[in-house]
């Protein structure tokens, strides 16, 4: 322990020198700039496969602005009020790591950060050490740079039966709702409101992400629906597990958005949803969820927590898997998108809304046998989410007809997304924009 309290007045001191710096250095940023990040990060404070420095460093040295730590219920916080797993001991309230001698986060983690960095205790079992974990105010000084790089402290809040939702910007965990499977509707809209609940009491201008609603074939749009104050979902999360492209009979998360689109701004409570591109990053050293699938580009002055949640409060973001933007204007009347080009890459970018007056209405998804598949989104008109205009120029505008409940974007590249750790191709890079309604 006397090793603990030496690393730690040690970081206190670095930590007391970097804020010295900070506030004599820091320059104002006078232009609008796009901030690229991953809003879904996991490490070993939950089921992740490293500690959050290496993770931090990684995301840093491979082009983001800022990282998001949203481990399972949790805080990367000392004391310690999170689930204690199996692989973890907590003692006087920091959570320690049980590990192989051999496994490659601790032989990374000791080359990249020092024997004084890492503190370690023996295992009953030998091959076995057990390891601190360092809550984010420990490190955060080693990454953080202003206007460079940016650490943000969330969870995921990780009901049953695959209802997950992201929270960002916590100095608390938020409890789960609980409740059977027929009950994941109101697990969702319980969370929301207590996520509302909290941005109200704290002032922290933060809305939770329905995370990856084809997981275990967990939501359907019926289910988002009547989470009527459900601002964001992830139209892209990078675990292989996820569903993302629906199946034969089960919508995709982008059907998804099109149908709770449209029937919100039809008849509903006309809020538009905002779709994320994450990681839910889990793996670090092998195959699986591995950094940098999908992320965000937001646009704000500044790279602070708040300017960049107040960005995304205004759908001032896009997601991607690869596709850059150069610009990206609405004035209430058109969408002018422009394309960064990469070289020998075509794209096709399509304009994509529901006009009003189409057959909203939904009837259950059958099998090829006649039989309703039980819980799955229903199945609706062509005429939602229809293709308005298509073009394969780098610069491109769609004029609104007012008639649109909604138009929103979508850019696909030819060139393949490629796995960062294994080389593996995993799809086709691809950026969507917000949603925007007309006159707005
Ligand atoms: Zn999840
Ligand atoms: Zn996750």
């Amino acid at each position: 322990m006397k090793k603990v309290l030496s690393a730690y007045l040690k970081y206190l001191f670095s930590a007391l020198m970097v804020l010295a710096l900070a506030s004599s250095c820091q320059t104002a940023v006078d232009e609008t700039n796009w901030w690229r990040g991953n809003m879904h990060t996991h490490t070993f404070w939950s089921d992740g496969d490293d500690f959050p420095e290496p993770v931090a460093k990684w995301y840093r040295n491979n082009g983001y602005d800022f990282l998001v730590f949203t481990d399972h219920n949790i805080l990367l916080e000392t004391p310690t009020t999170g689930p204690v797993r199996g692989s973890h001991r907590l003692i006087d309230g920091e959570l320690w790591q049980r590990l192989s001698t051999d496994h490659p986060a601790i032989i990374k983690y000791r080359e990249f950060f020092g024997e004084d960095w890492v503190d370690i205790l023996p295992d009953e079992e030998e091959g076995y050490l057990q390891v601190r974990l360092r809550p984010l105010d420990e490190f955060r000084f080693m990454f953080e740079e202003p206007d460079s790089f940016m650490l943000m402290m969330g969870n995921e809040i990780t009901d049953q039966h695959a209802v997950h939702l992201l929270a960002f910007h916590q100095d608390e965990v938020i409890p789960t709702a609980g409740g059977n499977e027929d009950e994941r509707a109101d697990m969702i809209r319980e969370i929301v409101s207590r996520v509302d609940e909290y941005r109200e009491r704290t002032g922290r201008n933060t809305y939770p992400a329905l995370a990856h609603p084809n997981f275990r074939w967990a939501v359907t749009e019926e289910m988002i629906l009547e989470a009527e104050d459900l601002r964001y979902f992830e139209v892209y999360n990078g675990h292989p597990a996820v569903n993302n492209e629906g199946d034969e009979f089960r919508a995709c998360t982008e059907r998804m958005w099109d149908i709770v689109l449209s029937k919100r701004l039809e008849r509903g409570n006309g809020k538009l949803l905002y779709g994320f591109a994450t990681d839910d990053t889990h793996r670090y050293h092998s195959e699986g969820a591995t950094p940098g699938r999908g992320w965000v580009m937001v646009r704000s002055e500044d790279l602070t927590v708040e300017s960049i949640l107040d960005a995304i409060d205004n759908g001032d973001f896009y997601s991607s898997t690869g596709v850059v933007l150069s610009g990206l204007e609405y004035n209430g009347n058109q969408i002018r998108v422009e394309i960064e080009p990469e070289e020998g890459v075509t794209y096709t970018t399509e304009f994509i809304g529901t006009m009003s007056g189409v057959d909203l209405t939904g009837k259950p998804t059958l099998d090829g046998e006649g039989n309703e598949i039980h819980n799955t989104t229903g199945t609706y008109s062509e005429e939602i989410g229809k293709v308005l205009a298509v073009t394969n120029d780098l610069s491109s505008s769609y004029t609104l007809t007012g008639d649109e409940l909604y138009v929103r974007v979508k850019i696909t590249s030819s060139a393949n997304q490629v796995d960062r750790i294994t080389g593996e191709v995993i799809g086709r890079q691809v950026a969507w924009i917000q949603p925007v309604k007309p006159g707005i």
